[in-house]
C-alpha cells in the first residue's frame, strides 16, 4: 500500500540523551521516544515502538516532526519493521569543543545528559541476545565531538574486533590513532568536517579559533589513512563565498575525497539558491582533481 513514511524507522533506531531511545536521529520530540535504555524489556520496547509509529504513518496519524522531514516520502511501504534492524544512531552524548552555529546538538536542552557508553553497548548486545538487531550493526555516529567522549573508544574497539562498521563525523579539532586505526581495517568511515577553507570563516561560523589545529590534524589523518578518511564541507550562509579556499585548503592538507551537504535548517528554497554554488565548489574540486560525494540535503542540481 503507498502512503507517507521513512526508511529509518524500518531499519534501525536511535539511542539519545538523558537515556532516550528514540526511533530516529533526524528529529526530537516525545512522540518519537520508544523507551528507556533501563527499561527491563529494552528490545520488545523498541521493537513496539516502532512498529507503532508505522502504523501511526499508515493510517495518516503520524507526528507533527516527521510531516516536516525530508525522508518522509510516499512510497510502496512494509508495513513492518525490516528485521533484524541493521542501523543505529549514536547521539546519545553532547559534549564538544567547537560552538558551530548550526549545530542543533549544541543548542538541546541543557537539562540533558550524556547516556553512559557502556549502557549503550549492554542495549546494543541485549538487542542482538533478542535478535531483533544484526550482529554486525552499522553504526552513524553524531552526537556532540566522538574523540572527546570518553567511553565511546569502548564500543569503537567492540566495532574493530567483531567487524562492525561505522560512520564517525569528527569535527577534526583533536586527532584520533582509534578514528585512523578503523579506516585503515576498511570498518569505519571517517568524516572530518571543517566547513571552512580559512580561520576567518572557521571562527565566524565555528564559534572557536581552532583552524590550524582541525587542518593539521586533518594533515594527519591523510597522512595516516592515505587520504582515505573523508572531508566534508556543509555550505550555509556563513562560509559560501568560501569555496575557492576550502579547495585549495584541503590539497593543501592532502586530501583526496569531499563530501559536500547544507545546513538543514536552511529552507528548500533557499538551498536551491545555492546551486551556483554548488556548481562552481563541483568545477574547482575537479580541476585541481579532487572528487565530490554529494551528501545530505543538498538540492539535485
Ligand atoms: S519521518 Fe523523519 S522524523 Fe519521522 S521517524 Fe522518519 S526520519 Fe524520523
Ligand atoms: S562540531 Fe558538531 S557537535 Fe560540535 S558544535 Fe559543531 S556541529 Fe555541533
Amino acid at each position: 500500500m503507498r502512503y507517507k513514511s521513512c526508511r529509518k524507522i524500518r531499519e534501525g533506531f536511535n539511542f539519545y540523551r538523558s537515556g532516550v531511545v528514540s526511533a530516529c536521529c533526524y528529529a526530537i520530540s516525545q512522540e518519537l521516544n520508544l523507551a528507556r535504555i533501563d527499561d527491563a524489556n529494552l528490545p520488545e520496547k523498541i521493537l513496539l515502538g516502532q512498529t507503532r509509529l508505522i502504523a501511526r504513518h499508515k493510517h495518516d496519524d503520524a507526528p507533527a516532526v516527521c510531516r516536516r522531514c525530508e525522508s518522509f516520502i510516499e512510497d510502496e511501504w512494509r508495513d513492518a519493521p525490516a528485521l533484524p534492524f541493521s542501523r543505529i544512531t549514536l547521539n546519545h552524548y553532547k559534549k564538544c569543543n567547537l560552538k558551530c552555529v548550526h549545530c542543533g546538538y549544541r543548542q538541546g536542552d541543557d537539562s540533558e545528559h550524556d547516556t553512559d557508553h557502556g549502557a549503550v553497548l549492554a542495549a546494543i548486545q541485549a538487542c542482538m541476545d533478542a535478535k531483533i538487531c544484526s550482529s554486525s550493526p552499522y553504526l552513524e555516529v553524531g552526537g556532540g565531538e566522538p574523540s572527546l567522549a570518553r567511553g565511546l573508544e569502548d564500543i569503537f574497539k567492540r566495532a574493530l574486533a567483531d567487524n562492525w562498521k561505522v560512520l564517525i563525523n569528527s569535527n577534526g579539532a583533536k586527532f584520533s590513532p582509534l578514528f585512523a586505526e578503523g579506516v585503515n581495517a576498511g570498518l569505519f568511515t571517517l568524516l572530518l568536517t571543517p566547513d571552512a577553507g580559512t580561520a576567518k570563516v572557521y571562527e565566524k561560523i565555528k564559534g572557536v579559533d581552532y583552524f590550524d589545529i582541525t587542518w593539521r590534524n586533518i594533515g594527519r589523518y591523510m597522512a595516516a589513512t592515505s587520504a582515505k578518511a573523508l572531508v566534508k564541507f556543509i555550505l550555509e550562509e556563513g562560509n559560501k563565498d568560501d569555496i575557492p579556499a576550502m579547495i585549495e585548503t584541503s590539497l593543501k592538507y592532502g586530501v583526496k575525497n569531499l563530501v559536500l551537504s547544507m545546513d538543514m535548517n536552511l529552507s528548500p528554497e533557499r538551498r536551491r539558491q545555492f546551486i551556483p554554488m554548488i556548481r562552481d565548489f563541483c568545477v574547482r574540486a575537479a580541476k585541481r582533481g579532487l572528487s565530490v560525494t554529494p551528501g545530505a540535503f543538498l538540492p539535485a542540481i
